[in-house]
């Protein structure tokens, strides 16, 4: 293993089997169709990887894929971004570690977007703490990287298409390479 992304590659293909906790599509592709719909958007560089490894913490630990039928909320946005700010800059961590509020906060101001979401995503919502109250939306609004956020879970929740054809994980290697802290090429 040379470098940080050569492993992450490496978390992937050996763990992204796995399908994503009850959807139709694995969590490689969950994460190869998120970072797709965010190059789609033209998004930076930054947020592309973001999107790429927002589910990351799934892959890192050792509950089970069906954690949330049982009761318990992995916290795999906490535990993402604990890995990622080792290696990745702000702008990454930031937009990882926020992929879960943003989804609480959407859940309030549009309420299209609850209803679309999965029954999977409805569930874990209740264990992830349900929707944001004003005083919450109020604060997560002020947070610096919001909007990036709350684009990530849009991208997120799109990418649940089973069979999407989409670039395969070594396409990414230049962008995870240069969203990397300085000491960590
Ligand atoms: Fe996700």
């Amino acid at each position: 293993m040379n470098n940080i992304v050569d492993f992450i590659i490496d978390v992937f293909l050996k763990k992204g089997h796995e399908l994503y906790g009850g959807e139709a599509v694995t969590q490689l592709e969950h994460g190869l169709q998120a970072a797709h719909f965010a190059k789609e958007s033209n998004a930076s560089e930054n947020l592309i990887a973001a999107a790429l490894m927002h589910d990351i913490g799934h892959l890192l630990h050792d509950l089970p894929d069906d954690a949330t039928n049982n009761g318990i909320d992995d916290v795999h946005e906490a535990l993402g971004a604990e890995f990622l700010i080792q290696y990745f800059k702000e702008e990454v961590v930031e937009a990882v570690k926020l992929h879960v509020p943003a989804k609480r906060y959407l859940c309030l101001v549009d309420p299209e977007y609850y209803e679309a979401l999965s029954s999977v995503s409805k569930a874990s919502l209740i264990l992830q703490g349900g929707i944001m109250s004003m005083e919450e939306k109020n604060n997560f609004e002020l947070n610096e990287y919001f909007k990036e956020a709350v684009a990530l879970r849009r991208w997120d929740d799109q990418a649940k298409i089973p069979n999407l054809k989409v670039d395969d994980i070594y396409t990414y290697r230049s962008i995870l390479e240069q969203s990397l802290l300085k000491n960590s090429l």
